[in-house]
């Protein structure tokens, strides 16, 4: 078996989850866990749910499809808008989609209404961050048209932060959030159930002093997973940062002189690299490329020093204890390296931690999921 893999340890992620959920508890947050940068992998969202997630949330609908196969039957939510191509699959799989598109709300309320189901739906309102969501003032009349539909029930509202921009969300954004709720129930009557304030970037301000408002709910990824806030990057006291270990085999190590300066072809302007045209230490390769995983979300053990990168390989010096054809170096993993690696058919899952999994995918073996 080759020795490129991940290893995951499902009781890290399970605690972390449970430490969340526990301090959001008294702000009346709950929590969704968000599974898109594991891929929806079934063992990750299990621990999630054991650690009090009260759903699971993913971007892509294959990652939704892949936890339901394997048993996983509690409410999802598709976080990304969904494509009109994909609806039919979307009212099957997901309780909620969160939405910001007429066309596609209307789409999915005809194909509800076919099922003889009901669709719930979050509206994203857009709040600064510039990726999805409806202007603030057009809220009111979306809400209308959206109550006046058959097919499709409006659950909720939502913002996103920090995702496409690198800021934290505002105090002042947050309470704008949630007077948007209490101006939605005051004009339409029916309380919102939901009113999801955003991910890891929201918990300092979920955590912090000041009142959470109409805000009942976080949709954690990156905070479950390594324990990071995404914006500063630090880590997040009382969580672990190292439920992920990236492990890549050495291919070859040797000292490498360098009569000519070497242009390299793929710079990563955020890493250190060494520079190619001095005398060198010892260099060796890693099996473990660009197809396997993101370069710049690495974070090489002490003495070792990025080179470059190629689709296939990954060049690093190291300075004290070399490291042999054959032996394998641990690698840590920022998000953007997490995500490619978890989807890369050639880095192989390992899990350790109890799991009570097995037994829900031997109990539904025959029973494929329906709502
Ligand atoms: C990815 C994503 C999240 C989770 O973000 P984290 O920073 O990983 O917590 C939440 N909401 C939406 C809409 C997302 O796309």
């Amino acid at each position: 078996m080759s020795k490129l893999r991940i290893d995951v340890d499902l009781d890290k992620i399970r605690y972390n989850t449970r430490f969340l959920v526990d301090r959001l508890k008294p702000h009346g947050i709950t929590v969704a866990g968000v599974t898109k940068a594991v891929c929806g992998h079934p063992e990750i969202a299990n621990a999630m749910l054991e650690g009090g997630a009260t759903g699971l949330a993913d971007a892509r609908i294959s990652n939704v499809m892949r936890m339901r196969n394997a048993g996983i039957s509690c409410s999802i939510s598709l976080i990304r808008t969904p494509m009109l191509s994909q609806v039919a699959q979307v009212v099957d799989n997901c309780d909620v989609s969160f939405n910001t598109e007429m066309r596609i709300i209307a789409s999915l309320a005809m194909n509800a209404l076919g099922k003889n189901v009901t669709h719930n739906i979050i509206l994203m309102v857009e709040m600064g961050d510039m990726r999805e969501g409806i202007l603030p003032e057009h809220l009111e009349s979306t809400v209308s048209q959206i109550l006046r539909m058959e097919g499709v029930s409006l659950k909720g509202i939502g913002a996103n932060f920090a995702c496409l921009g690198h800021v934290a969300p505002s105090a002042e954004a947050m309470a704008l959030l949630s007077s948007l709720a209490i101006d939605t129930e005051r004009a339409f009557g029916p309380a919102l159930e939901t009113v999801s304030g955003g991910g890891s970037a929201s918990l300092p301000w979920a955590l912090g002093k000041g009142a959470t408002g109409k805000i009942n709910n976080l949709r954690l990824g990156e905070a479950i997973l390594l324990g990071t806030d995404p914006v500063s990057r630090h880590a997040i006291g009382g969580l672990y940062t190292d439920a992920f270990t990236l492990w890549a085999e050495v291919i070859e190590t040797k000292a490498k002189s360098n009569p000519n300066p070497v242009q390299m072809n793929y710079p990563i302007p955020s890493m250190q690299c060494v520079t190619l045209d001095g005398p060198s230490n010892t260099r060796s390769i890693l099996a473990i490329g660009l197809q396997d995983t993101d370069a710049a979300g690495l974070v090489f053990p002490a003495g070792v020093t990025f080179v470059g990168a190629t689709s296939d390989h990954i060049i690093v010096e190291t300075t004290d204890c070399p490291a042999r054809a054959g032996g394998e170096m641990k690698l840590r993993t920022k998000y953007s390296a997490l995500s490619r690696s978890m989807a890369a058919p050639d880095v192989a899952k390992v899990f350790r931690g109890a799991s009570a999994l097995a037994e829900i995918i031997a109990a539904n073996n025959d029973r494929p999921y329906s709502k």
